[in-house]
């Protein structure tokens, strides 16, 4: 593993540049907001930009047609937080635990591994990942992540 100080903006930018023509193919859209700055932090470049297609592919799963993914990226007290929402069909709020475990899938053709490899590379990263969700209306995950020094 690679661990640089990258720009978290960037891996952002990437993972919708890298989904463009999927997005296209299924009418969905990904809506960025982000401050005028670069956000960068210590980061493996390859596990950041896997976190966060990962949780792009649930949202995008988890909506019909014509669906908004809703990124959102700010700082607070020194850590990068990203949002990342979907209007897509929810999760029970007694399946909400279960989602992290390995191998845990409502998907007939899931692996059910992808949340679990997400909440490991949040870990490695020092940070913190939690999920909201309204059955129904969408899910919102929360990423909290370390800034470099210099970003606080
Ligand atoms: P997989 O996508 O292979 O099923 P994941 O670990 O990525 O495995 O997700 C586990 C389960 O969590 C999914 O099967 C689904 O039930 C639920 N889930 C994850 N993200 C979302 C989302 N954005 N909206 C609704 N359900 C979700
Ligand atoms: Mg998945």
């Amino acid at each position: 593993t690679q661990y640089k100080v990258q720009s978290i903006t960037g891996c952002i930018h990437r993972i919708i540049q890298l989904l463009e023509s999927e997005s296209t193919r299924l009418g969905h859209e990904i809506h960025f907001e982000h401050p005028g700055q670069d956000l960068r932090m210590l980061m493996d470049q390859d596990k950041m930009l896997q976190l966060l297609l990962n949780l792009v592919k649930n949202a995008y799963e988890a909506m019909p047609e014509q669906g908004i993914v809703d990124i959102r990226l700010g700082a607070r007290d020194g850590m990068a937080v990203i949002e990342i929402a979907d209007n897509g069909k929810g999760i029970p709020e007694t399946e909400l635990d279960k989602i992290f475990i390995p191998f845990y899938t409502t998907k007939d053709s899931g692996t059910g591994l992808g949340l679990s490899i997400c909440h490991k590379i949040v870990q490695d990263h020092e940070g913190v990942i939690e999920v909201e969700s309204v059955l129904g209306l969408g899910t919102k995950f929360t990423i909290t992540l370390p800034l470099t020094e210099a970003e606080e």
